[in-house]
């Protein structure tokens, strides 16, 4: 029997497995998954049966089965999210092959309120939040951007609410395909050079924000090959305090990221754009990975500048900020080696 080694990562970094149910319309059949029950692994660990009688176990900071809803969920990670309010820099990612629970976790069904995900109940908590630290003196200003990262460019899925509507955005992105620049200042903040950055108020405002942004996404989906599954989307609102009592300030951010999927494509089978796209992915998750252990390890070279994501968001990935990542895993056994790719991939035993 394998063991994979506890994640030894000290410090600001987190790991969480999350394991879908089957899906009933799909004719899923359950691989062998179980969960140890000692004290010392409950709820941290998982193990998959590859072949009869070789498994493996996996251990996380935290691994949720098929039961968990996205409430029991939110309830792990909501001190996290509280910390943007702190002043912190927030991460938190979700990583696994497509079709494992990726946008189910981060966005779910927004308006459903047993089904939205971690992007809906972050928002409105950390909205909650700022309205109750009020009578404590803080002033709260938040500003969100949405952008998609597809073949290492960065697409504004927000420009629609600047110039005349959805159509134009899509037409000025593809046809254009305009670079934007990354910059970050000597405070550490990330400037992405004429993206929109809208100023926001309240949840619902950022909800309907997300919603376009939504809609953007899934326009290039039918359009070219599924894209949402071959890009990043990433979420960022800013946000700053001012306590008008002590004249404290705070300056936070928080990130959410719903990766590629992580799946590998045969080599041989991809040819021109979709090998390309495969190429991108692989390059850019590889380097979330080796910017994430080379943060954690504490080497002095970490590589933030060879993708597009880890560069953006570096200045939230250093430091003290603090980084959080699901692991989604398909319960289906015909994925069981991209899961253990998967689960490989997180705990960094490959
Ligand atoms: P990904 O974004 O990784 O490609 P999705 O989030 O789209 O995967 O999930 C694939 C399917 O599984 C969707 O139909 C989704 O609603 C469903 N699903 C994923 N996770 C869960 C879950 N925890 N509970 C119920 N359904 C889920
Ligand atoms: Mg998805």
């Amino acid at each position: 029997k394998l063991h994979n080694t506890v994640l030894e990562l000290k410090g600001n970094i987190r790991v969480f497995c999350r394991v879908r149910p089957l899906l009933q319309d799909r004719s899923e059949t359950k691989m062998v998954v179980t969960y140890p029950t000692s004290i010392e692994m409950l709820g941290r660990g998982i193990e998959l049966e590859q072949n009869a009688g070789q498994k493996q176990l996996f251990t996380f900071d935290k691994v949720f089965n098929d039961d968990a809803s996205q409430h029991d969920v939110f309830t792990e990670i909501s001190q996290l999210v509280q910390s943007a309010l702190d002043g912190y820099k927030v991460c938190i990612f979700a990583y696994g092959q497509t079709g494992s629970g990726k946008t189910h976790t981060m966005m779910g069904r927004p308006d459903s309120p047993d089904l939205k995900g971690m992007i809906p109940l972050s928002l409105e908590q950390i909205f909650q939040t700022s309205q109750s630290l009020k009578h404590q003196g803080w002033n709260y200003k938040m500003q969100a951007s949405v952008l998609e990262i597809y073949n290492e460019t960065i697409k504004d899925l927000l420009l629609s609410n600047r110039s005349s509507g959805i159509d134009q955005t899509r037409a000025e992105n593809s046809v254009h395909g305009k670079q934007y620049t990354i910059r970050h200042d000597k405070n550490g903040n990330t400037h992405v050079l004429d993206l929109t950055i809208v100023d926001v108020c309240s949840a619902d405002e950022i909800s309907s924000l997300l919603q376009k942004a939504a809609q953007i996404r899934s326009m290039g989906r039918t359009q070219m090959n599924e894209q949402s599954s071959r890009s990043h989307f990433v979420v960022t609102l800013r946000i700053c305090g001012v306590n008008e009592n002590t004249e404290q300030q705070v300056q936070g951010v928080l990130n959410l990221i719903d990766l590629a999927g992580s799946e590998r494509l045969s080599r041989s089978g991809a040819t021109g754009e979709r090998l390309k796209e495969t190429q991108a992915i692989n390059q850019s998750l590889s380097c979330l990975s080796n910017v994430i252990f080379a943060l954690a390890k504490k080497e002095e070279h970490v590589p933030f500048r060879d993708s597009k994501l880890t560069h953006l968001l570096q200045p939230c990935l250093e430091g003290d900020s603090k980084t959080l990542m699901f692991v989604n895993i398909s319960p289906d056994q015909s994925s069981i080696d991209e899961s253990l790719c998967s689960l490989r991939f997180a705990s960094r035993v490959n």
